[in-house]
């Protein structure tokens, strides 16, 4: 059945589960079909930096997120060698006046949790789990999707797609023109393990940068600091598609040699008994959708995770896809181009800076010295304010057309930076 304010979302990941909130408060009626039985994150956790809070609190979603969200001091750039502090960049209330919304760490399983309760308890969104979208075909008043159901075939009709289906989009896979990721031959490997069974000082609501050759450490609290978030990302040729392969503590130990690693990063990183291994792969620019079908989240523009921000981008694409739903429902090609022209520049200069920042990060000998003495003499505060284009940015303004009419931040430097 096609409706006049009808959108399907493949993908019930948090772009597509964002978007699907955020369009219903633009006066839409979505379908989020989602492949996976159930909506379960895999167990990690995520920054979501203040661009990315801002949307979400506008959503309803800052109660339940703050339930168990942490909301660190500051970021502390460690020197993987010594363990020596190289500068303290500050978050907490200084970077939430600074931006108006705060910066958060979170495990991905409450994010999703929340986003998921919101859209089941919205009477405009209906989730449907099990299904995969397989096909579709536009058509002269919105497009036909087909997919599949336990073993049966489903069919739906409405105005729009919105490919929110990851990195390896299926959707993206039909269009056509669009290449695939690129393998950047590195590994992010993950762990959470409880706060307990690590030192008192890495349970200090900060996030832990460690920097040093070859490979670099990030770890913080989540779940309302009862869990440590551990990602440590290596130079490697493994290139699985997935999030579920694991690893051994003894294949991630021989990154982190001892002879340039010092003894407390190396003791953490033997915490965990498992982990979790995902091949690092982004596109050199954005995918463009075509006709009634867009992309959205990492279908389209998928980053390296040096500036955590992958998730960032879906939030914020949902959001400026919905606010350009509100006034032009009568064509809803001319949105999603919209949309796609809206998002471009930001997304790309995102992938961009992820890519530098990688390259930041990897330097070895002499240039790792000049990066951290840069880094020192620069200070916290003037290295936060370099990221002002990234976590200022704040959605357009955004008239949720059947309920009522918020505003959203202003729209002034809304679009791109
Ligand atoms: C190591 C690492 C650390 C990261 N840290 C951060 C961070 O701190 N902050 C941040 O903002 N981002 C971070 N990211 C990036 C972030 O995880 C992704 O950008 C984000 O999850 C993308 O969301 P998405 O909704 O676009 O895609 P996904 O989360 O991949 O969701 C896609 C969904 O589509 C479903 N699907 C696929 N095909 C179909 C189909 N045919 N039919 C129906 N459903 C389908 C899938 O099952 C899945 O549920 C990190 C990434 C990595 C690898």
């Amino acid at each position: 059945m096609a409706s006049d304010r009808h959108v399907l979302i493949s993908g019930g990941g948090i772009g597509g589960l964002t978007a699907a909130l955020a369009l219903a408060r633009a006066g839409m009626r979505v379908t989020v079909f989602e492949q996976a039985p159930r909506l379960e994150e895999a167990g990690a956790g995520i920054q979501l930096s203040p661009n990315a809070t801002r949307v979400l609190i506008a959503l309803g979603l800052g109660e339940p997120l703050k339930v168990t969200a942490v909301e660190p001091l500051g970021i502390r750039v460690l020197a993987g060698r010594s363990a020596r502090e190289i500068v303290r960049i500050p978050l907490g209330p200084s970077a939430e006046k600074r931006y108006g919304a705060p910066y958060w760490v979170i495990h991905r399983g409450d994010l999703q949790n929340a986003l998921a309760e919101a859209a089941r308890a919205n009477p405009d969104i209906t989730l449907s789990l099990a299904t995969r979208v397989e096909d579709f075909a536009p058509h002269s008043n919105g497009i036909s999707i087909q997919g599949r159901r336990l073993g049966q075939v489903v069919e739906e009709r409405a105005l729009a797609l919105v490919a929110a289906d990851g990195l390896w989009s299926p959707a993206r896979a039909l269009l056509r023109r669009q290449a695939a990721p690129t393998f950047r031959h590195k590994t992010a490997w993950r762990a959470l393990v409880p706060a307990q069974d690590v030192p008192p000082q890495w349970r200090l609501p900060f996030v832990h940068l460690w920097l040093g050759p070859d490979a670099h450490l990030v770890h913080y609290p989540v779940k309302a600091g009862a869990l440590i978030n551990i990602v440590a990302i290596v130079d490697d040729e493994f290139r699985e598609e997935g999030w579920s392969a694991t690893g051994e503590t003894f294949d991630i130990l021989r990154h982190f040699a001892r002879w340039s690693w010092c003894e407390e990063a190396r003791d953490l990183i033997a915490v965990p008994e498992r982990w979790q291994k995902w091949a690092l792969f982004d596109r050199k620019s954005p995918a463009r959708g075509s006709g009634p079908i867009t992309l959205l989240g990492d279908a389209a523009h998928p980053s390296l995770p040096f500036l955590a921000q992958g998730g960032a981008m879906a939030i914020e694409d949902a959001a400026v896809l919905a606010a350009n739903f509100v006034d032009n429902i009568d064509d809803p090609v001319k949105v999603l181009r919209a949309y796609e022209r809206a998002r471009r520049k930001r997304t790309a200069k995102v992938q961009r800076a992820a890519r530098r920042q990688g390259r930041i990060y990897g330097r070895t000998g002499p240039e790792a010295l000049v990066r951290n003495l840069v880094m020192k003499m620069m200070g916290g505060e003037k290295l936060l304010a370099h990221y002002d284009w990234l976590y200022g940015w704040k959605p357009p303004v955004f008239e949720f057309a059947h309920r009522h009419v918020t505003q959203v931040g202003d729209s002034e430097g809304a679009q791109e930076s």
